[in-house]
């Protein structure tokens, strides 16, 4: 094969695998249809890498061996056509890091709760004193990790993006939460080929592999019934049932295992609510798979501090909690926020509305919310849905109006949960910004 390697896309995982193409001998070119940050152009610059920005220069493209493709660039785009077209090979920065080490891959995929259960898996591991790195949609790319500080074992946040052009890599240790609708515009809005995107993190794994899934997935016990995975299956559910490897008893955590048996007391969780307890299930197996000690899998469950704007405690005011759960950005997850709440609740939500269906929270909005704080430019939608179905409705033009709304409106003993269902584009640069200033604003109450 040829020797030229192009890199489409500078971001993190773009520069890393730069970086090892180079560091791997290759011709390595590197080319962004936007900007590229400072910190990346200076990062190809100190090894030498040619790049450009703000343009595809085609003839150097399509004169590549193989091209190594950035997550964010649909297949859609003009210059992937025409790769794929010339039967140009496209892969991930995974995929071309996958060939250069020979460590052990833990990798998370699923709609939600991916971050989550990545961060988790990592500080269960690094806890445990594993030689770890963290790697995928968090941290720094696989590809410059293997190319400049490789690990013995890597846990990988994966998205379905990801995953599509992935061929050859092998998951250790595969983790699939969920599956709910999402990205459909990036699948022809064919549920099926985002179903089949998910499943690729089954691809090349044998019987002394594990597949750690949630038992309750309906999508996922159709696909498993169809494809009878080759891998140890380990599913986990909220309770026992026939076949279930990591479930509650009598609110004891039992895990089973061919490194054996585990418990814990359920009350010992760091992460609250149900959703969280299929993370905790989930990463507590993979643990039990790599064979980490009981006692260091029970503490570090125990004292994981969670992820920023997951249902992340802010602070207590006058008796009054405050969530920051900004990453809730659809309705499914708001769900589980909600769900989760043991108190009265004055939930803040909207922004861009990605065609929402409130029908999934209204019972736990009736059950649980003392009002309502509308967050956006266009609150019309959020109005007709829930007007005459909570006593107190308010509106908010920017975050600081929303918290001094809640404050008014909570009282001790409740919750104020910042769970918006919706981007934040409208109002806010991104969901990080969102809760950032939601954390300011209770900070300064
Ligand atoms: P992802 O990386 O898949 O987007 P995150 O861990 O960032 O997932 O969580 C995104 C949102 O989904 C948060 O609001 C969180 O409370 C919710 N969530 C977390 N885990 C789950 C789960 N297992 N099922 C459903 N929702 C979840």
């Amino acid at each position: 094969m040829s020797r030229k390697i192009v890199i489409l896309g500078g971001g993190e995982s773009g520069a890393g695998a730069a970086v090892l193409a180079k560091k791997q001998g290759f011709d390595v070119f590197l080319s962004d249809a936007s900007a590229i940050k400072p910190h990346y152009r200076e990062l190809l610059d100190s090894h030498g890498i040619s790049w450009e920005e703000n343009q595809h220069t085609e003839d150097i493209i399509l004169a590549a061996g193989e091209v190594i493709k950035s997550p964010g660039i649909p297949d859609k785009a003009p210059i992937v056509r025409k790769l794929l077209k010339r039967h140009i090979p496209v892969i991930s920065e995974i995929e071309f890091a996958g060939r250069y080490t020979d460590a052990r891959m833990i990798c998370i995929t699923g709609s939600n709760g991916k971050t989550t259960t990545t961060m988790l898996t990592y500080h269960l591991l690094k806890e445990a004193g594993l030689d770890v790195g963290l790697a995928g949609n968090v941290g720094k790319s696989l590809a410059l990790q293997v190319a400049e500080e490789p690990h013995a074992l890597y846990v990988i946040e994966l998205s379905s993006f990801q995953l599509d052009n992935m061929y050859e890599f092998k998951v250790d240790v595969a983790i699939l939460l969920n599956i709910t609708p999402d990205h459909l515009d990036r699948y022809d809005y064919d549920m099926q080929k985002y179903v089949d995107a998910k499943f690729r993190i089954l691809q090349n794994q044998m019987e002394k592999d594990a597949f750690i899934f949630w038992n309750d997935d309906p999508v996922i016990a159709r696909e498993v019934a169809i494809r009878k995975p080759a891998a140890t299956l380990y599913p986990f559910a909220e309770s026992y049932r026939e076949g279930v490897k990591g479930y509650v008893e009598k609110r004891e955590i039992i895990l089973e295992t061919l490194n054996g048996r585990f418990t814990m007391d359920q009350d010992l969780l760091a992460l609250t609510g149900t959703h969280n307890l299929y993370n905790s299930l989930a990463s507590a197996i993979a643990a039990k798979v790599v064979d980490i000690h009981d006692e260091n899998i029970r503490a570090s469950l125990s004292d994981f501090t969670g992820v920023e704007h997951r249902l992340e405690h802010v602070a207590r005011v006058r008796g009054v909690d405050y969530i920051n759960d900004s990453k809730a950005t659809n309705v499914n997850s708001c769900w589980y926020a909600l769900q989760s709440m043991v108190t009265k609740v004055v939930l803040i939500l909207g922004g861009t509305d990605k065609g929402n269906d409130y029908t999934e929270i209204e019972e736990l909005v009736r059950q649980k919310a003392r009002a309502l704080i509308f967050l956006g430019v266009d609150n019309r939608k959020l109005h007709q849905f829930f007007d005459g179905k909570v006593e107190w409705i308010e509106e908010a033009g920017s975050m600081e109006e929303a918290v001094a709304k809640a404050y008014q409106v909570a009282q001790k003993g409740d919750t104020v949960l910042l769970s918006p269902c919706c981007a934040s584009f409208d109002l806010f640069k991104s969901y990080e910004d969102r809760g950032t200033q939601f954390k300011t604003c209770v900070r300064n109450l």
